[in-house]
């Protein structure tokens, strides 16, 4: 499984556009990609870059995660949870790796988007690196914004995780390889946070369900997918160069930090090959943050009350800093317990909800209808002052840097849950609005948005 394989199935789907009228890499695919979330675009006509087609918004749903891993809207956080517990080994190819079919002589031929107006510059957003531990061997693999410096150089933002210790247990010369054009998996799999020494490859191969075949760097001692569209092998540098300002996650330009740069050694790609963009704070940014920090709330909530039906982090919050749980109540005080842990499993969560099982925690209606019936302000709310959160909470204590996190219990009380539902008309759940209209008014209903 490839991303070309993931386009036809989502092209199946109905859920892809070719775009053929041209259109540049330069502010206008950042416009475009930003009206046409939850499908996937196509750019096949690249303003001065006549060998490239982009694709963008991946992600840009749950749906379309769901379609990529093959499980329900629903299951997404269980599939993500057993794939960082049960992981499978990548496999290596010897024969030619698709990757490897054109050679470029400068990063200045890829169509790298230019998003927001002061941006420093042309950022790729949804490429990975992979690096090696020389003492263990083990590789790594996490997804970084890279800015395009000239031909053969780029700066990325190395936030002081697995790769960032990789470059400083090299003594800050270290072969890396920047993939794009990755299936789904790849970027969800990267996009997780596990321990150091865990392969996130093996990860995205258990969410495939397969391994993953990887290939041998050219001039880096570095195994990558041998089905990306593109790979830039290159050395991380001990200079340290500007990067920034760029919009990140919170929606607003990052400050300017000196970060190493870069050296290109050689660019392959596949034949006609596809750059894959991703719009920084938009959907698809939001789905690989949020939905890859889920399965550490899920285990965590686990180990406190017998059962969880489901985690979001509300796309209100950010994907990031408000959550809401959904647990089956067998105690009182479960809630108050789901809190507790919930709060833990995902340290930069400012404000988590617990609700019972029956409620639909995807739909904020849902959520805000069990909040309105099933809290007692005196006895279903639990503040935290003081604590340690995300630096993106605008809230945060300047002086401190602490965070004030807050969690309610939005359970009913225990054995009352059936008072608390909503009447339901007879067979609501069959009923088939089909069987009463004809095709005119069923086309009707659809622009409509009341039939899918
Ligand atoms: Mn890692």
């Amino acid at each position: 499984m490839d991303l070309r394989n993931y386009l036809n199935l989502v092209e199946s789907q109905n859920k892809l556009l070719h775009v053929t009228r041209q259109i540049s890499p330069l502010f206008e695919m950042a416009n475009f990609l930003k009206k046409t979330e939850g499908i996937v675009s196509v750019f096949e006509n690249v303003e001065g870059h006549p060998n490239f087609k982009v694709v963008g918004n991946t992600v840009s749903s749950r749906d379309l995660v769901a379609l990529a891993l093959g499980v329900r809207k629903e299951e997404i956080v269980l599939k993500m949870a057993d794939a960082m517990k049960n992981r499978i080994s990548v496999s290596e190819v010897h024969a030619s790796a698709p990757v490897h079919q054109r050679q470029l002589k400068s990063l200045l031929e890829l169509p790298v988007l230019w998003s927001y107006p002061k941006d420093r510059g042309r950022y790729m957003t949804a490429s990975a690196i992979i690096a090696k531990d020389q003492e263990t061997g083990q590789q790594n693999i996490s997804i970084h914004r890279l800015l395009v410096l000239s031909e053969n150089e780029l700066v990325g933002r190395i936030v002081e995780r697995h790769l960032f210790n990789m470059y400083q247990k090299s003594g800050e010369e270290l072969e890396i390889a920047i993939v794009n054009g990755l299936h789904p998996a790849i970027l969800l799999g990267a996009s997780t946070s596990t321990e150091y020494g865990i392969d996130e490859l093996t990860i995205a191969s258990a969410l495939l369900g397969e391994p993953i075949p990887v290939t041998k760097g050219k001039t880096v001692d570095v195994r990558y997918p041998a089905h990306a569209e593109i790979v830039i092998e290159a050395v991380m540098t001990s200079e340290y160069v500007d990067e920034g300002p760029f919009v990140d996650i919170a929606g607003k330009y990052d400050i300017v930090r000196k970060q190493p740069l870069i050296k290109v050694k050689a660019i392959y790609t596949r034949e006609n090959p596809y750059y894959q963009a991703l719009l920084s704070a938009g959907e698809d940014h939001f789905i690989l943050m949020g939905i890859t920090q889920e399965p550490r709330i899920l285990n965590s909530v686990k180990n406190a009350v017998p059962e969880v039906k489901g985690v979001y982090l509300t796309r209100g919050g950010s994907s990031w800093l408000h959550g809401v749980v959904s647990i089956k109540k067998r105690a009182e005080g479960d809630g108050k317990n789901a809190i507790l842990a919930a709060l833990a499993g995902h340290p930069s969560m400012k404000c988590v909800i617990v609700t019972d099982h029956d409620v639909d925690i995807f739909d904020p209606i849902a959520v805000e209808h069990a909040v309105a019936m099933r809290v007692d302000w005196s006895k279903d709310v639990i503040i935290v002052p003081w604590a340690k959160g995300s630096s993106l909470d605008p809230m945060r204590d300047p002086v401190t840097k602490t965070n004030t996190k807050i969690g309610i219990d939005a359970t009913a009380p225990l054995g009352k849950l059936d008072e608390f539902q909503l009447a339901k008309l007879k067979d609501e759940e069959s009923f088939d609005l089909r069987k009463y209209l004809n095709d005119e008014q069923i086309d009707f209903l659809r622009t409509q948005g009341i039939i899918e």
